[in-house]
């Protein structure tokens, strides 16, 4: 039997898999990292004063980080306040590449759950680039031109579905933005454990020095519907109590908007000992992080491979459901003249 819950998110029987879930990682790792980061507020800079370079191993005057910040963890996710100063301009601009992947296959998402990145929540075009979806004044506001559809309404089932330009990025791509997030919030001494993963981030292009995580680069993504049901961006690392414990070294989770990802760092001296044994992949549980009164729906999750360097389609369009439409008066109307009553 399975039965509701009073949370939208939990039937009696995945209360049961999230309750193992969390036992699984209550017994078997530490929460090395655990920060919720703000969209705005004072800047926090990891590690002030080091100038040297995490991921290339070169300092100043060889690294250039002059009256620079690198963002710790990507301003697409609303981060616009945590920095470090062990991030040089080069391996920057190389990241830059991968934040890119990461941003192509968000972008429908971020702007649903309006995620403040550096240059506002980001807006939406179709091919022909004349309709457009932008955040103003607080929602988001559409403009359709004849001829180039963008939203298409649906009164009977209540849903506006949002299609824009086709857009595609490279999964690797993807876990790699995800990665150097990880690795630069990991204190030196866990750095030191995953020189592999570490050597990779500082090499050129997608796989130059590339090396496995164990599972294929699996992602476990995840999308609640609601208005930024995470609150505030969120990120954690989990690390292995022991080698007893049948599961990777290093776990990274990030949550914002309605999003978040999960994936397990390469750590292959670590991990070694797991070669070829076969072990699950837990889910970290949502509900200790959802804020239930944000929550429209039922969390949707999937396992996703970022293994491929082929440009793979983003997803296309996103359904947005709604109670009514009303009709409202447009201020400054351009035709000039009045407004339909
Ligand atoms: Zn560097």
């Amino acid at each position: 039997m399975d039965l509701p819950t009073e949370f939208p998110n939990l039937t009696t029987k995945s209360a049961v898999a999230t309750a193992g879930d969390a036992e699984y990682y209550m017994n078997g790792y530490d929460i090395i990292v655990h920060r919720t980061v703000l969209s705005k507020g004072p800047k926090e800079h990891l590690q002030p004063e080091s100038y040297v370079c995490r991921f290339c191993g070169r300092s100043r005057p060889e690294a250039n980080f002059k009256k620079f910040n690198a963002h710790a963890i990507s301003h697409l996710t609303g981060n616009n306040t945590l920095f470090s100063l062990y991030e040089c301009r080069t391996c920057n601009a190389r990241f830059s590449g991968y934040e890119a992947d990461l941003g192509t296959l968000t972008l429908l998402d971020r702007q649903a759950a309006q995620v403040l990145g550096k240059d506002g929540v980001p807006s939406a075009k179709t091919s022909l680039k004349k309709s457009r979806i932008d955040f103003k004044e607080g929602g988001l506001v559409i403009q359709e031109h004849e001829g180039d559809p963008i939203a298409l309404i649906d009164e009977i089932n209540k849903t506006m579905t949002i299609s824009t330009m086709k857009r595609s990025y490279r999964p690797l791509g993807v876990y790699k933005s995800l990665l150097k997030m990880a690795a630069t919030l990991l204190d030196q001494a866990d750095v030191d454990k995953i020189p592999e993963a570490i050597k990779w981030l500082g090499s050129d292009g997608l796989t130059e020095n590339q090396i496995d995580d164990g599972t294929g680069y699996t992602c476990l993504r995840t999308f609640t519907p609601g208005m930024a049901p995470f609150g505030q961006t969120r990120v954690m690392i989990l690390r292995r109590k022991n080698k007893s414990i049948v599961g990777p070294a290093y776990i990274f989770f990030l949550a914002y908007g309605c999003t978040s990802f999960q994936i397990v760092l390469p750590a292959p001296q670590e991990d070694r000992h797991l070669v070829g044994q076969t072990f699950d992949l837990h889910p970290i549980p949502l509900i200790a992080f959802l804020k239930m009164d944000r929550v429209f729906g039922k969390t949707r999750t999937h396992f996703e491979k970022l293994g491929s360097t082929e440009l793979t389609p983003a997803p296309p369009s996103i359904v947005y459901h709604f109670e009514s439409i009303d009709a409202v008066e447009i201020p400054n109307s351009q035709s000039g003249e009045p407004p339909n009553a």
